[in-house]
């Protein structure tokens, strides 16, 4: 993998609004792609293949983990999510700025073995809030929720090891911090 400097990692707890920080970052700058990933997840209700990830069964998902097909992998909330080595070399050999929106395993195996990669961490403005999002997104069933909270206090716990922690207060204004980031 060549230039790995192109390759951006956006993590933080789930709820703590990467999906919307990442999508204004997409609006805003045509050099950036976004990486697709991989998932045993089920899709929700208006998720598309291809589009929100590749859905796939956990037989196939295992099968490349043992082929070498990810950049990274991680298991969270019972599924498999994983970031496909291949597209993302073809994207950074275009030029391209490549974006990743992954938990923070994931995240963390990425920097151990590329260090170069510029990674960020979002961290919610409060615990409260956090549990605010995630309810208030509708996506998840009680035990879901609660097992993403725990898995947040842990992960927030390792926002150190990233080279930049912003606080997601206001969409807008994370954005402008990830971009005055990106261009320094
Ligand atoms: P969700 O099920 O809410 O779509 O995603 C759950 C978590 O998995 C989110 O924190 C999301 O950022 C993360 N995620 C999505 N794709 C990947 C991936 O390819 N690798 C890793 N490690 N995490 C991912």
């Amino acid at each position: 993998m060549k230039n790995l400097k192109k390759l951006i990692i956006i993590t933080g707890p789930s709820g703590v609004g990467k999906g919307t920080v990442v999508k204004e970052i997409l609006n805003k700058d045509n050099d950036i792609w976004l990486s697709i990933s991989a998932t045993t997840r089920k899709p929700r209700v208006g998720e598309k293949e291809g589009k929100n990830y590749y859905f796939l069964s956990e037989e196939r998902f295992k099968d490349m983990i043992d082929k070498k097909e990810f950049l990274e992998w991680a298991q969270f909330a019972g599924n498999y999510y994983g970031t496909l080595l291949s597209t993302v070399n073809e994207k950074i050999e275009k030029g391209l700025i490549v974006l990743l929106e992954i938990e923070v395993e994931g995240a963390k195996q990425i920097k151990e073995k590329f260090p170069e990669a510029l990674s960020i961490f979002l961290l919610p403005p409060s615990n409260e809030e956090l549990e605010k999002r995630i309810r208030n997104r509708g996506t998840e069933n009680e035990e879901a929720i609660n097992e993403r909270l725990s898995r947040a206090k842990y992960e927030i716990a390792s926002s150190y090891k990233f080279d930049f922690v912003l606080t997601n207060y206001d969409v807008d204004e994370t954005v402008k911090g990830v971009f005055k980031i990106i261009k320094s």
